[in-house]
């Protein structure tokens, strides 16, 4: 065939499918800095030219309030969607409302790591009655550092966490409060930018030298920090009944530990009531994350990762290992 030839048979073109929704790529999954879902919403609504408000209810609200009248919706507030004003922080953690966010949100922007910005993956795993704050907290030195390096503003999922007090990065304790008018923000609101405050619109970062004492907060911080950067790692859906039996394995090697020396009992007594009630506890129900997994975890000296990743074996090596013990399962 001549050049020609090949030149006018036209072929039919192979055009990849569009996505509805701008396919915004979210910041540093897989780590601790992991970006939180309400941070990819107004990024997202920023790529699109749109307030917050019109990207949830024009686009994502019609597709999961199926029955309500489009042009309706439109008019009302995010908070329709996200119903009472429980919600609004909840929208980074496990509510049913959270998980059909992030289905239509995969759908429209055709990608599949949106789920791993909220912690809907833990669902009847962690506990989660105060996990979260009401409001945004943020470190004005990540902020200003982020607009002084021009990186993406954004906020990591960790800061949505009550107990994530400080920014470890900076020595900073996070902030809730506007400094210019005073007011707090909402998760999400119709009108919000990311490091801005929403209320005055000044911008929220700002350079400190002076640093806190944030020891005291690292091993929660930390624990916390490697429970969303696992998540995407998980290669089944963390089941309560596994994680249990772990529970159970861990306080059985602390009781044999104990039992060969008795000092241990300073060190590890403080947890093991709770421990044994979490060992013996229906399986079906969540467990508390911060008061004790954590804590647990820093007990039996592993990582909140090696809990969760390694297997029911591996993890019993590791722990006759590192209490000393020659015991086999
Ligand atoms: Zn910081
Ligand atoms: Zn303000």
């Amino acid at each position: 065939m001549s050049i020609y030839e090949v030149l006018w048979s036209p072929q039919r073109l192979e055009i990849p499918q569009r996505s509805r929704l701008f396919r915004l790529e979210p910041v540093g999954v897989g780590t601790p800095y992991t970006e939180s879902l309400s941070s990819y919403l107004n990024r997202l609504a920023q790529e699109h030219c749109l307030t917050t408000q019109k990207l949830v209810m024009g686009e994502i609200a019609p597709l999961i309030l199926i029955n309500e009248d489009n042009a309706g919706l439109l008019q009302k507030n995010v908070s329709h969607l996200l119903s009472n004003s429980d919600a609004k922080p909840a929208i980074n953690g496990m509510r049913e409302m959270t998980g059909q966010l992030v289905t239509v949100l995969e759908q429209l922007t055709m990608r599949q790591d949106l789920r791993f910005l909220s912690l809907f993956c833990w669902k009847g795993i962690i506990h989660e009655r105060g996990l979260f704050r009401n409001t945004r907290a943020w470190c004005h030195c990540c902020l200003e550092e982020w607009k002084q390096e021009k990186k993406i503003i954004y906020e990591p999922l960790l800061w949505s966490f009550k107990d994530v007090e400080v920014c470890l990065r900076h020595q900073q304790r996070l902030i809730e409060e506007c400094p210019y008018c005073g007011s707090r923000s909402p998760v999400i609101s119709r009108l919000s930018s990311l490091g801005f405050c929403s209320h005055c619109y000044e911008w929220l970062g700002k350079d400190t030298k002076e640093q806190e004492n944030v020891e005291q907060y690292r091993v929660t911080i930390q624990g916390i920090g490697e429970l969303i950067a696992l998540t995407p790692q998980l290669r089944y859906e963390p089941i309560s009944i596994e994680l249990t039996r772990k529970l159970q394995l861990i306080l059985l090697v602390f009781e044999q530990a104990i039992g060969k020396d008795l000092k241990l009992l300073g060190e590890l007594g403080g947890i093991m009531e709770p421990l044994k009630i979490a060992a013996k506890q229906h399986q079906k129900k969540p467990y508390h994350l911060v008061k004790l997994i954590i804590p647990v975890c820093e007990k039996a000296k592993i990582s909140v990762s090696q809990l969760f990743l390694f297997n029911f074996k591996e993890l019993g090596e590791i722990l006759f290992k590192n209490f000393d013990l020659e015991l086999r399962l």
